[in-house]
């Protein structure tokens, strides 16, 4: 079976008469314990719940994909957050005097979390562009490589099974945030990752209403220790969380499908106008790392940054599009798009516009923005 067959089927409940075919959210702190603990197959809430159990199984699906290394199976264990699944990987693998490789164009909310906590306990930071692999050059006795691609915001693109490999040879793990291209775009388990983290809030729920996250891996013994911390750290999500993410799982293929051959559309359309001085695409062939990007993404995913002549000119394009909600985050189904340098937290341009492209028609997008650059020359 293919993913989009299987990860429908997966959300479908056993066929017991006269029961919904899809469960609802289930809102419960403890549950029924009469007798001994492990004869229940829930206990309490901040431990198991039946929400997540159907969530990890869609993500166990989808992060598995059309197969990996070995026969091997993906775990999935989801967090109340991306922030959080971030944060329980580095909890559970950095310890004081470990060495991690970060790339110098991370997020910005994960750089911070490395710059300001596990700096402080002893952990030693090392950072390298995205572009060009040059993280694999700072492995040596490192504890982690952490890679990001494409990259958030400047659509930087890296090779993910050659860093993995590299990672592995120097004796270190290797995590890859997957959050702008998701495992249905993107297998990095496949392509050689030890873990596989993602901010669902993003592509994968798609609806802009959910903050969530997950991390998946193959080995028991890690997923067994980052178990311990969602049970210790109580950072799993509550249940119309899990019950509203299995939901958007199910059109994520659909959803990935048209919102990217929009985005590459709307990425060549830019490239074609004269007021944008550079468009930001793993999907177009003027991207530096487009080969690499060609082959290890099955999808290139919906955003795209580009750069307009200055600030005050991308605020008034933002102000002139109509098909455009002036709103941070991305990957949902109405078309966002954000000046980035507007928060301060990047190195950007003053002009660059992270768009998320959505669901639209895209002859409405072109028509919108092509009203909304030409009123401003
Ligand atoms: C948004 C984001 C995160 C953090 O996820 P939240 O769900 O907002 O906590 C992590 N990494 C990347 C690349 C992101 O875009």
């Amino acid at each position: 079976m293919r993913d989009e067959t299987r990860i429908l089927r997966a959300i479908v409940t056993p066929a017991a008469a006269g029961t919904p075919l899809h469960e609802g959210p289930v809102f419960a702190a403890p549950f029924h314990v009469p007798g001994a603990v492990g004869d229940a197959t829930y206990t309490y809430a901040g431990y198991e719940q039946p929400n997540w159990t159907t969530l990890e199984r869609v993500l166990q699906i989808i992060e598995t994909g059309a197969g990996l290394p070995d026969g091997a199976e993906a775990k999935a264990l989801c967090f109340a957050s991306g922030a959080a699944a971030t944060m329980a990987l580095l909890g559970t693998v950095l310890r004081p005097g470990d060495a991690v490789v970060l790339p110098s164009g991370a997020y910005f909310n994960s750089r911070k979390l490395v710059e300001g906590y596990f700096a402080a306990i002893g952990v030693e930071i090392r950072s390298a562009p995205v572009t060009g692999e040059l993280q694999g050059e700072l492995l040596e006795g490192a504890r982690l490589l952490w890679i990001e691609t494409p990259s958030n915001p400047g659509m930087e693109v890296c090779d993910i099974a050659a860093l993995c490999k590299r990672a592995h040879r120097a004796g270190a793990l290797a995590a890859c945030d997957n959050s702008m291209a998701t495992p249905v775009g993107q297998n990095v388990l496949a392509l050689g990752a030890d873990f596989s983290v993602v901010s669902d809030t993003k592509l994968m729920t798609g609806h802009s209403d959910v903050l969530l996250g997950h991390v998946a891996v193959t080995d028991e013994a890690w997923y067994a220790r980052l178990l311990e911390w969602r049970h210790r750290t109580g950072g799993g999500p509550g249940p119309m969380e899990a019950w509203l993410a299995t939901r958007s799982l199910a059109t994520l293929t659909l959803r990935l499908e048209r919102s990217t051959a929009n985005a590459l559309r709307v990425a060549e359309w830019l490239e074609s106008r004269p007021e944008v001085l550079f468009v930001r695409y793993p999907g177009l062939k003027s991207h530096e790392s487009y080969q690499t990007a060609a082959r290890q993404m099955r999808s290139f995913g919906p955003v795209v940054s580009f750069a307009l002549r200055s600030g005050e000119f991308a605020d008034a394009f933002l102000r002139a599009a109509q098909l455009v909600t002036n709103a941070t985050s991305f990957g949902g189904i109405t078309t966002t798009a954000e000046r980035r340098a507007r928060w301060g937290n990047d190195a950007v341009h003053e002009g660059l516009i992270r768009m998320s492209v959505g669901c639209e028609a895209i002859e409405d997008l072109l028509d919108d923005f092509g009203q909304a650059l030409d009123g401003k020359r």
